[in-house]
């Protein structure tokens, strides 16, 4: 299948609701293209510099929405900020510090999502449950970022079922927060799934998918 075919494919089964980003890590910009063309308008990147020398190659087309999706390094910080527009990575209360600092200096707001460790995961940065109760406070002090909701990525070496318990509790912890009205969700926002889970991810109540393989083909290493 054509790149072109498989995002066609993949955005005639996702609801509504649901946003496609494709991640293009390590993919040329000749493949993104494709994309586009087929109509995607989001993309991902991990690496600030791969993606402003990318974003420097695709000039041309203005509507794109860079999502950032890696780890955040604080010197990279202010460079992020300029480059996306959504920052789906925030994985401290010190890295949201900085954005919100940095943003203040920006003419519009930052968008981004919480990093949420659901299980324990030695391999992966971001809020333990308790961890995240007890920032919050301090999280709904930074004005300058508009806080769209969580992100998650399961553990790797998980079994669908417990994928799905993942998400669920994702999901509902995303709940709960709104309910107690700790941040200011217009449009909360569950960003989970990838190429592998994503269908599971949807059924949780994900609103932004991020699909990298399954619409590029395998990463070179
Ligand atoms: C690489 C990556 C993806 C895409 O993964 P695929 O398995 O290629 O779909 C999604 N989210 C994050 C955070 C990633 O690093």
């Amino acid at each position: 299948m054509t790149i072109a075919e498989r995002v066609t494919q993949i955005r005639q089964n996702l609801p509504d609701t649901v946003k496609l980003i494709a991640v293009s890590k390590q993919v040329p910009v000749e493949a993104m293209r494709l994309a586009y063309a087929a109509g995607i308008r989001d993309f991902g990147e991990s690496r600030v510099q791969e993606a402003h020398s990318k974003q420097l190659q695709l000039v041309d087309l203005t509507d794109i929405t860079w999502h950032f999706i890696g780890r955040l390094q604080s010197n990279k910080a202010k460079k992020a900020i300029e480059l996306f527009q959504w920052i789906h990575s925030v994985d401290s209360l010190k890295l949201a510090q900085q954005l919100d600092k940095l943003a203040a200096e920006n003419p519009r707001q930052l968008q981004v999502c919480l990093q949420v460790k659901i299980e324990s995961d030695p391999q992966k940065t971001g809020w333990t449950v308790p961890q995240l109760w007890a920032d919050l406070p301090d999280l709904a002090c930074c004005k300058n970022l508009l806080i769209g909701g969580l992100m998650t990525i399961p553990p790797v070496g998980l079994d669908e079922s417990q994928v799905k318990s993942v998400f669920d509790r994702t999901s509902a912890l995303l709940t709960e927060i709104k309910s107690k009205n700790w941040l200011n969700l217009p449009q909360p926002q569950l960003s989970m799934g990838m190429s592998e889970d994503y269908k599971s991810a949807i059924a949780s109540g994900a609103t932004m998918i991020r699909l990298g393989r399954i619409l590029f083909g395998e990463r070179l290493q």
